[in-house]
């Protein structure tokens, strides 16, 4: 049996990749498996968190700024 057969006449067909660990998946899928998409789940919330707490500490300078603007005067 000749193993390089057919390379590149792969099946083009529409997939995409698991987010988490980029193997192809059809598709109506969104992760390979659960294991991927808690995974995935698991870092969305990490980042949210991330996300929420520098947007208060910008929140938090403006306000600062502000502050020292109005005592500034
Ligand atoms: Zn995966």
């Amino acid at each position: 049996m000749s193993s390089k057969r057919n390379e590149k006449s792969t099946r083009i067909i529409p997939h995409k990749h698991c987010p988490v660990c980029g193997v192809a998946i059809p598709m109506d899928k969104e992760y390979c498996s659960s294991e991927c998409a808690e995974t995935d789940m698991k870092q969305k919330k990490q980042l949210d968190r991330m996300r929420k707490l520098v947007y208060i500490m910008i929140a938090v300078m403006i306000a600062l700024t502000i502050l020292m603007m109005s005592f500034g005067r």
